[in-house]
C-alpha cells in the first residue's frame, strides 16, 4: 500500500499484499525452517546480499515478516524487527546500543526483567546505569555523562502509572545527539507515538495489548531501516531470540482489532476508575485518566487516551490486599496484562519482589498497591466482582 491510511485501517492491511501470496486474504503462515535454493548459484548470491529472497527462518520468515512492516508504519517507523519476547528485544537493543564502559540513563520504575538485564550489563560487561524520576530537566540533563550511548524510558511507568514527558527527554537527547529508546508495552501504538515526537526507537512486549488474546510471548522492536537492518545481522541473528512464525500469525490476527480492543479497555477503565474513586476502602487511585492524577495533562498530551491500566491502594495491610485478590471471581489473579480478562496483582510480592522494600517504597509501591488490567468484560460485571471483594 502507498497511501498512508487511517490507523483502524493500517492494523489490518498495512505491509500484505493478498495477490503477491496466491489471493490468499489472511497472511499464510510460513511454518518452516528453511527456505530451499533453486541452484548453488542462487544459494551463493542470496548469502552474498546480491539477491532477494528466504534462507533460513532466523534470518528472515515471510509471515514474520508482514508482521514488521505492518508494525513499522503503525507506529510511524521506517522499520522493524521482530523478537521471541518482549526481554529478547529489549536485551538486542540494549546491546546494540552500547558496549563495556558505556552508560544507560534510565526511567526509574522500569519493568523488572529490565531491571535485572541492567544489573547484569553491569556486573558482567561494566555498562553502567543510572535511575532517574525524570521529573525535573535540568537534574536529567546532570546525569548524561560524555559516555552516556541510551537513554531507555517506560511511559507509563508499571505499576504506578506515573508518566515521563517524551518532549523533555527528547529536548535533552537531542542536545549530545543520544538515542531514546521508549518501552510503549503499556500504551501500543494507538494510543502514544514515540517516534513522532522524536524518539529513535520503540519496543513492545507483544504478549500484551499487541497479541491481546493472552496466548503469545513476543517483542517487537521499531526504528531507522539502518539500525534495524544492522540489529538484523548482529543482536536478533546471532543472538538468536527470534519469533516463530506461528506467533507472528497470532499477533497479525490480533492487531486487526488492536483499536476495537483498546478503545473498550479504555472505556471499561474509565468505568471502574470512577468507582473505584468513590469507594471508601480505596485510599488512591493512580489512572491518568482521572482529573487527581497528578500528571493528567500530560497524558492529554502524549497519549490519545489514558490507557487501561489502573492502580490503586486499599486500606488496611499487606494481608488485607492479599485477602482482597483472594474475594476476587471474574477478575483472575495472574501477571501480565491487555488481555480480554480483567487481571489483578499485588505488586509488592509479585512483578516487584525482587525491588528491596526501601527502594519499592520510594518507588511508591506500597504493601497494598493494586494493579489492575482492566479487560474486556461489561464493566458492571468487572465492578461488580471488585466491588464485593472490597467488602472487608
Ligand atoms: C511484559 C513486559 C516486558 C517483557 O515482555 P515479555 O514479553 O514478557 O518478555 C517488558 N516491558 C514491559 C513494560 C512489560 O509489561
Amino acid at each position: 500500500m502507498k497511501d498512508k491510511k487511517q490507523f483502524e485501517t493500517e492494523v489490518i492491511h498495512a505491509g500484505y499484499e493478498s495477490l503477491d501470496f496466491q489471493g490468499s486474504l489472511v497472511p499464510p503462515l510460513f511454518q518452516t525452517s528453511t527456505f530451499t535454493f533453486p541452484s548453488a548459484e542462487v544459494g551463493e548470491e542470496r548469502f552474498a546480499g546480491e539477491t532477494e529472497g528466504y534462507i533460513y527462518s532466523r534470518l528472515g520468515n515471510p509471515t514474520v515478516r508482514v508482521l514488521q512492516d505492518r508494525i513499522a508504519i503503525l507506529e510511524g517507523g521506517e522499520a522493524a524487527l521482530a523478537f521471541s519476547s518482549g526481554m529478547a528485544a529489549v536485551s538486542a537493543t540494549l546491546f546494540h546500543l552500547t558496549k563495556t564502559g558505556d552508560h544507560i540513563l534510565c526511567s526509574e520504575g522500569i519493568y523488572g526483567c529490565t531491571f535485572g538485564l541492567l544489573q547484569l550489563m553491569e556486573k558482567n560487561f561494566g555498562i553502567n546505569h543510572d535511575l532517574v524520576a525524570f521529573e525535573n530537566e535540568e537534574e536529567v540533563r546532570g546525569y548524561i555523562r560524555d559516555n552516556t550511548t541510551c537513554i531507555y524510558i517506560e511511559t507509563p511507568i508499571n505499576p504506578t502509572m506515573k508518566l515521563v514527558d517524551l518532549e523533555m527527554v527528547v529536548r535533552i537527547a537531542k542536545e549530545k545527539n543520544i538515542p531514546v529508546v521508549v518501552d510503549n508495552t503499556f500504551c501500543s501504538p494507538y494510543l502514544q507515538q514515540p517516534l513522532a515526537l522524536g524518539c529513535d526507537y520503540v519496543i513492545h512486549s507483544a504478549t500484551k495489548y499487541i497479541g491481546g488474546h493472552g496466548d503469545v510471548i513476543a517483542g517487537l522492536v521499531i526504528g531507522k531501516k539502518s539500525e534495524m537492518d544492522k540489529m538484523a545481522m548482529t543482536t536478533l541473528k546471532d543472538i538468536g531470540g527470534v519469533m516463530s512464525p506461528f506467533d507472528a500469525w497470532l499477533l497479525l490476527r490480533g492487531l486487526k482489532t488492536l483499536p476495537v480492543r483498546i478503545d473498550r479497555h479504555c472505556d471499561n477503565a474509565k468505568k471502574i476508575a470512577d468507582k473505584l474513586k468513590d469507594h471508601p476502602m480505596v485510599k488512591t487511585l493512580l489512572y491518568p485518566g482521572d482529573e487527581s492524577f497528578p500528571q493528567y495533562e500530560l497524558a492529554k498530551k502524549q497519549m490519545r487516551y489514558p490507557g487501561g491500566m489502573i492502580s490503586f491502594e486499599v486500606e488496611g495491610t499487606k494481608r488485607d490486599a492479599q485477602d482482597f485478590l483472594n474475594r476476587c471471581k471474574l477478575i483472575k489473579i495472574a501477571v501480565s496484562l491487555g488481555d480480554s480478562e480483567t487481571l489483578i496483582q499485588h505488586p509488592a510480592t509479585m512483578t516487584h519482589a525482587v525491588v528491596p522494600e526501601e527502594d519499592r517504597l520510594k518507588m511508591g509501591i506500597s504493601d497494598t498497591l493494586i494493579r489492575l488490567s482492566v479487560g474486556l468484560e461489561a464493566w458492571e460485571d468487572i465492578w461488580e466482582d471488585l466491588n464485593q471483594a472490597l467488602d472487608f
